[in-house]
Protein backbone atom coordinates (compact mmCIF):
# COMPACT_ATOMS: atom_id res chain seq x y z
CA UNK A 1 0.00 0.00 0.00
CA UNK A 2 1.68 3.79 -0.73
CA UNK A 3 2.47 5.88 1.09
CA UNK A 4 1.50 9.57 0.01
CA UNK A 5 3.52 12.22 0.33
CA UNK A 6 2.86 16.45 -0.02
CA UNK A 7 5.69 18.74 -1.23
CA UNK A 8 5.09 21.76 -0.23
CA UNK A 9 6.02 25.34 0.15
CA UNK A 10 4.08 28.21 -0.31
CA UNK A 11 6.75 29.86 -1.92
CA UNK A 12 7.47 29.69 -5.27
CA UNK A 13 10.50 28.74 -7.07
CA UNK A 14 12.14 26.75 -4.28
CA UNK A 15 12.29 23.56 -5.67
CA UNK A 16 9.27 21.63 -5.40
CA UNK A 17 8.41 20.87 -8.59
CA UNK A 18 12.20 19.53 -9.33
CA UNK A 19 12.08 17.79 -5.99
CA UNK A 20 8.42 16.04 -7.44
CA UNK A 21 9.72 14.89 -10.60
CA UNK A 22 13.73 13.83 -9.31
CA UNK A 23 12.35 11.89 -6.20
CA UNK A 24 10.11 10.05 -8.91
CA UNK A 25 12.80 8.95 -11.23
CA UNK A 26 15.34 8.21 -8.58
CA UNK A 27 12.63 6.08 -6.09
CA UNK A 28 11.69 4.57 -9.77
CA UNK A 29 15.14 4.10 -10.22
CA UNK A 30 15.48 2.09 -6.71
CA UNK A 31 12.53 -0.15 -7.57
CA UNK A 32 9.49 1.57 -6.33
CA UNK A 33 6.21 2.13 -8.18
CA UNK A 34 5.62 5.67 -7.93
CA UNK A 35 2.83 7.78 -9.02
CA UNK A 36 3.52 11.23 -9.31
CA UNK A 37 0.33 13.79 -9.04
CA UNK A 38 1.30 17.35 -10.23
CA UNK A 39 -1.17 19.37 -8.58
CA UNK A 40 -0.29 23.09 -9.61
CA UNK A 41 -1.94 24.43 -12.54
CA UNK A 42 1.21 25.54 -14.07
CA UNK A 43 1.62 21.89 -14.63
CA UNK A 44 5.48 22.09 -14.72
CA UNK A 45 5.52 18.79 -13.24
CA UNK A 46 4.06 17.24 -16.07
CA UNK A 47 5.99 18.59 -18.59
CA UNK A 48 9.24 18.08 -16.82
CA UNK A 49 7.97 14.35 -16.47
CA UNK A 50 8.04 14.03 -20.18
CA UNK A 51 4.22 14.48 -21.02
CA UNK A 52 2.83 18.02 -22.89
CA UNK A 53 0.27 19.43 -20.79
CA UNK A 54 -1.45 20.85 -23.76
CA UNK A 55 -2.21 17.24 -25.00
CA UNK A 56 -3.43 15.82 -21.63
CA UNK A 57 -6.92 14.21 -22.49
CA UNK A 58 -7.54 13.55 -18.96
CA UNK A 59 -6.06 15.35 -15.93
CA UNK A 60 -6.06 15.75 -12.49
CA UNK A 61 -8.97 18.70 -12.74
CA UNK A 62 -11.28 15.73 -14.05
CA UNK A 63 -10.40 13.87 -11.03
CA UNK A 64 -11.03 16.51 -8.71
CA UNK A 65 -14.30 16.47 -10.02
CA UNK A 66 -15.49 12.76 -10.31
CA UNK A 67 -15.32 13.17 -14.48
CA UNK A 68 -12.30 10.41 -14.51
CA UNK A 69 -10.88 7.32 -12.78
CA UNK A 70 -7.22 8.06 -11.88
CA UNK A 71 -6.72 4.57 -13.90
CA UNK A 72 -8.22 6.86 -16.58
CA UNK A 73 -6.39 9.65 -16.64
CA UNK A 74 -2.56 8.12 -15.40
CA UNK A 75 -0.59 8.49 -18.37
CA UNK A 76 3.27 7.31 -18.61
CA UNK A 77 5.82 9.21 -20.27
CA UNK A 78 8.36 6.39 -23.41
CA UNK A 79 10.92 8.56 -22.53
CA UNK A 80 11.22 7.80 -19.28
CA UNK A 81 10.65 4.27 -19.80
CA UNK A 82 13.68 4.48 -22.23
CA UNK A 83 15.73 5.95 -19.10
CA UNK A 84 15.00 2.95 -16.80
CA UNK A 85 13.50 5.48 -14.32
CA UNK A 86 9.65 5.37 -14.98
CA UNK A 87 6.78 6.42 -12.95
CA UNK A 88 3.01 7.09 -13.52
CA UNK A 89 1.84 10.89 -13.98
CA UNK A 90 -1.17 12.28 -13.31
CA UNK A 91 -0.76 15.66 -15.11
CA UNK A 92 -2.17 19.38 -14.73
CA UNK A 93 -2.43 22.38 -16.87
CA UNK A 94 -4.78 25.79 -17.12
CA UNK A 95 -7.79 23.68 -16.83
CA UNK A 96 -7.19 23.14 -12.89
CA UNK A 97 -6.71 26.68 -12.09
CA UNK A 98 -10.73 26.64 -12.52
CA UNK A 99 -11.07 23.69 -10.25
CA UNK A 100 -10.35 25.62 -7.30
CA UNK A 101 -13.43 27.72 -8.21
CA UNK A 102 -15.63 25.06 -8.90
CA UNK A 103 -14.81 22.79 -5.80
CA UNK A 104 -15.83 25.29 -3.30
CA UNK A 105 -19.17 24.23 -4.05
CA UNK A 106 -19.35 20.94 -4.15
CA UNK A 107 -19.27 18.27 -1.30
CA UNK A 108 -16.24 16.80 0.16
CA UNK A 109 -14.36 19.68 -1.09
CA UNK A 110 -10.98 18.81 0.55
CA UNK A 111 -10.65 15.28 0.46
CA UNK A 112 -11.55 14.79 -3.02
CA UNK A 113 -8.10 13.32 -3.97
CA UNK A 114 -7.72 11.18 -1.21
CA UNK A 115 -10.82 9.41 -2.17
CA UNK A 116 -9.74 9.53 -5.35
CA UNK A 117 -5.98 7.74 -4.78
CA UNK A 118 -7.68 5.56 -2.39
CA UNK A 119 -9.01 3.56 -5.38
CA UNK A 120 -4.98 3.08 -6.50
CA UNK A 121 -3.02 2.88 -3.57
CA UNK A 122 -2.52 -0.60 -3.47
CA UNK A 123 -0.49 -0.14 -6.89
CA UNK A 124 1.80 1.93 -5.80
CA UNK A 125 4.91 2.25 -3.36
CA UNK A 126 4.96 5.97 -3.11
CA UNK A 127 2.60 8.27 -4.62
CA UNK A 128 4.48 12.11 -4.69
CA UNK A 129 2.25 15.28 -4.75
CA UNK A 130 3.81 18.64 -6.18
CA UNK A 131 2.03 21.58 -4.52
CA UNK A 132 1.16 24.76 -5.82
CA UNK A 133 3.13 27.52 -4.04
CA UNK A 134 -0.21 28.34 -2.43
CA UNK A 135 -2.52 27.29 1.00
CA UNK A 136 -5.32 26.79 -1.35
CA UNK A 137 -8.20 24.43 -1.89
CA UNK A 138 -5.66 22.23 -4.26
CA UNK A 139 -2.91 22.31 -1.50
CA UNK A 140 -5.47 21.54 1.12
CA UNK A 141 -6.89 18.45 -0.62
CA UNK A 142 -3.06 17.09 -1.39
CA UNK A 143 -2.58 17.20 2.90
CA UNK A 144 -5.96 15.51 3.07
CA UNK A 145 -4.32 12.80 1.28
CA UNK A 146 -0.49 12.56 2.50
CA UNK A 147 0.97 10.76 5.41
CA UNK A 148 3.61 13.03 4.94
CA UNK A 149 5.12 16.37 4.39
CA UNK A 150 8.31 16.72 2.31
CA UNK A 151 9.66 20.45 2.71
CA UNK A 152 11.94 21.28 -0.32
CA UNK A 153 13.85 24.81 1.58
CA UNK A 154 16.99 26.52 0.19
CA UNK A 155 19.11 27.51 3.28
CA UNK A 156 18.93 31.41 2.92
CA UNK A 157 18.02 34.30 5.34
CA UNK A 158 14.38 34.05 5.09
CA UNK A 159 14.36 30.17 4.30
CA UNK A 160 12.02 29.66 7.11
CA UNK A 161 9.86 33.02 7.11
CA UNK A 162 6.68 31.51 5.79
CA UNK A 163 7.41 28.05 7.22
CA UNK A 164 5.12 28.99 10.66
CA UNK A 165 2.32 29.15 8.08
CA UNK A 166 3.10 25.75 6.48
CA UNK A 167 3.06 24.19 9.70
CA UNK A 168 0.20 26.02 11.24
CA UNK A 169 -1.81 24.97 8.49
CA UNK A 170 -0.52 21.47 8.80
CA UNK A 171 -1.00 21.18 12.32
CA UNK A 172 -4.69 22.02 11.45
CA UNK A 173 -5.15 20.12 9.06
CA UNK A 174 -3.99 17.19 11.18
CA UNK A 175 -6.31 18.22 14.02
CA UNK A 176 -9.24 18.60 12.04
CA UNK A 177 -9.03 16.45 8.85
CA UNK A 178 -6.37 14.01 8.34
CA UNK A 179 -4.71 12.81 11.88
CA UNK A 180 -2.22 10.44 9.60
CA UNK A 181 -0.75 13.72 8.27
CA UNK A 182 3.04 14.57 9.49
CA UNK A 183 6.08 16.24 8.55
CA UNK A 184 8.43 13.77 7.27
CA UNK A 185 11.68 16.56 7.03
CA UNK A 186 12.97 19.73 5.47
CA UNK A 187 14.93 19.17 2.51
CA UNK A 188 17.98 21.44 1.98
CA UNK A 189 18.08 22.44 -1.51
CA UNK A 190 20.00 24.52 -4.09
CA UNK A 191 22.75 24.05 -1.67
CA UNK A 192 26.28 25.57 -2.20
CA UNK A 193 28.51 24.90 0.46
CA UNK A 194 31.27 27.53 -0.47
CA UNK A 195 28.49 30.22 0.93
CA UNK A 196 29.11 30.57 4.28
CA UNK A 197 25.52 31.89 5.12
CA UNK A 198 23.97 28.80 3.53
CA UNK A 199 26.38 26.88 5.83
CA UNK A 200 25.49 28.70 8.77
CA UNK A 201 21.38 28.19 8.23
CA UNK A 202 22.00 24.35 6.90
CA UNK A 203 23.35 24.11 10.62
CA UNK A 204 20.61 26.36 12.60
CA UNK A 205 18.29 24.08 10.54
CA UNK A 206 20.49 20.86 12.06
CA UNK A 207 19.99 22.26 15.35
CA UNK A 208 16.70 23.54 15.30
CA UNK A 209 14.91 20.83 13.56
CA UNK A 210 17.49 17.69 14.38
CA UNK A 211 16.37 14.68 12.48
CA UNK A 212 13.50 16.64 11.30
CA UNK A 213 16.29 17.33 8.41
CA UNK A 214 16.76 14.95 6.19
CA UNK A 215 20.56 13.79 5.69
CA UNK A 216 20.66 14.38 2.07
CA UNK A 217 21.17 17.61 0.89
CA UNK A 218 20.61 18.19 -2.65
CA UNK A 219 23.15 20.91 -4.84
CA UNK A 220 22.74 23.53 -6.95
CA UNK A 221 23.32 21.92 -10.13
CA UNK A 222 23.01 23.26 -13.53
CA UNK A 223 22.09 20.08 -14.95
CA UNK A 224 18.90 19.88 -12.65
CA UNK A 225 18.06 23.16 -13.97
CA UNK A 226 18.35 22.51 -17.53
CA UNK A 227 16.62 18.97 -17.08
CA UNK A 228 13.25 20.35 -17.95
CA UNK A 229 13.49 22.60 -20.64
CA UNK A 230 14.00 18.55 -22.23
CA UNK A 231 10.96 17.25 -21.05
CA UNK A 232 12.83 15.06 -18.40
CA UNK A 233 13.49 14.85 -14.59
CA UNK A 234 17.65 15.63 -14.19
CA UNK A 235 18.34 11.74 -13.50
CA UNK A 236 16.66 10.85 -16.74
CA UNK A 237 18.65 13.21 -18.37
CA UNK A 238 21.84 13.22 -16.70
CA UNK A 239 21.66 10.35 -14.51
CA UNK A 240 25.46 10.87 -13.64
CA UNK A 241 25.35 14.74 -12.71
CA UNK A 242 25.89 15.66 -8.35
CA UNK A 243 22.20 16.74 -8.62
CA UNK A 244 20.80 13.61 -10.18
CA UNK A 245 22.87 11.35 -7.68
CA UNK A 246 21.80 13.29 -5.05
CA UNK A 247 18.34 12.11 -5.65
CA UNK A 248 18.95 8.96 -5.50
CA UNK A 249 20.41 9.21 -2.16
CA UNK A 250 17.39 11.31 -1.52
CA UNK A 251 15.14 8.29 -2.73
CA UNK A 252 17.15 5.77 -0.81
CA UNK A 253 16.65 8.10 2.29
CA UNK A 254 13.15 8.18 1.69
CA UNK A 255 12.68 4.25 1.30
CA UNK A 256 14.43 3.81 4.86
CA UNK A 257 12.30 6.46 6.36
CA UNK A 258 9.45 4.57 5.08
CA UNK A 259 10.67 1.93 7.58
CA UNK A 260 10.86 4.57 10.64
CA UNK A 261 7.12 6.02 10.22
CA UNK A 262 4.53 4.18 11.09
CA UNK A 263 2.84 5.24 14.29
CA UNK A 264 4.61 8.38 14.07
CA UNK A 265 3.69 11.62 14.61
CA UNK A 266 5.28 14.62 14.44
CA UNK A 267 3.11 17.66 14.12
CA UNK A 268 1.06 17.09 17.71
CA UNK A 269 -2.52 18.96 17.80
CA UNK A 270 -3.23 19.58 20.74
CA UNK A 271 -6.21 20.91 22.42
CA UNK A 272 -4.84 24.61 22.38
CA UNK A 273 -4.76 24.51 18.87
CA UNK A 274 -7.53 26.63 17.16
CA UNK A 275 -8.15 26.05 13.81
CA UNK A 276 -7.38 29.32 12.69
CA UNK A 277 -5.86 28.72 9.34
CA UNK A 278 -7.59 26.40 8.27
CA UNK A 279 -10.87 27.91 8.86
CA UNK A 280 -9.65 31.16 7.80
CA UNK A 281 -8.87 29.33 4.41
CA UNK A 282 -11.87 27.82 3.73
CA UNK A 283 -13.59 30.79 5.40
CA UNK A 284 -11.60 33.52 2.78
CA UNK A 285 -13.49 31.01 -0.08
CA UNK A 286 -17.12 30.71 0.94
CA UNK A 287 -17.71 34.73 1.21
P1 LIG B 1 8.94 25.39 -7.32
O1 LIG B 1 8.25 24.18 -7.86
O2 LIG B 1 9.02 25.43 -5.83
O3 LIG B 1 8.37 26.68 -7.87
P2 LIG B 1 11.16 24.63 -9.04
O4 LIG B 1 11.45 23.21 -8.73
O5 LIG B 1 10.37 24.90 -10.28
O6 LIG B 1 10.48 25.35 -7.80
O7 LIG B 1 12.57 25.37 -9.09
C1 LIG B 1 12.68 26.76 -9.36
C2 LIG B 1 13.87 26.99 -10.33
O8 LIG B 1 15.08 26.58 -9.71
C3 LIG B 1 13.75 26.19 -11.60
O9 LIG B 1 14.23 26.96 -12.65
C4 LIG B 1 14.64 24.99 -11.35
O10 LIG B 1 15.17 24.45 -12.55
C5 LIG B 1 15.72 25.58 -10.49
N1 LIG B 1 16.30 24.58 -9.57
C6 LIG B 1 15.63 23.82 -8.67
N2 LIG B 1 16.45 23.04 -7.96
C7 LIG B 1 17.71 23.30 -8.43
C8 LIG B 1 19.02 22.82 -8.10
N3 LIG B 1 19.22 21.91 -7.16
N4 LIG B 1 20.08 23.34 -8.80
C9 LIG B 1 19.90 24.28 -9.75
N5 LIG B 1 18.70 24.77 -10.10
C10 LIG B 1 17.61 24.30 -9.45
MG1 LIG C 1 6.47 24.03 -8.97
Amino acid sequence: MAKIFCIANQKGGVGKTTTSVNLAAGLAKVGQRVLMVDLDPQGNATMGSGIDKRKLELSVYDVLLEAASITEARVRSDRLVEAGCSYDILGANRDLAGAEVELVELEHRETRLKTALSQVQAEYDFILIDCPPALSLLTLNGLCAAHGVIVPMQCEYFALEGLSDLVNTIKQVHANLNKDLEIIGLLRVMFDPRITLQQQVSDQLKAHFGDKVFNTVIPRNVRLAEAPSYGLPGLAFDPSARGSQSFVEFANEMVERLGTMKGVTAVRATSADRPVSLSGLLHKREQ
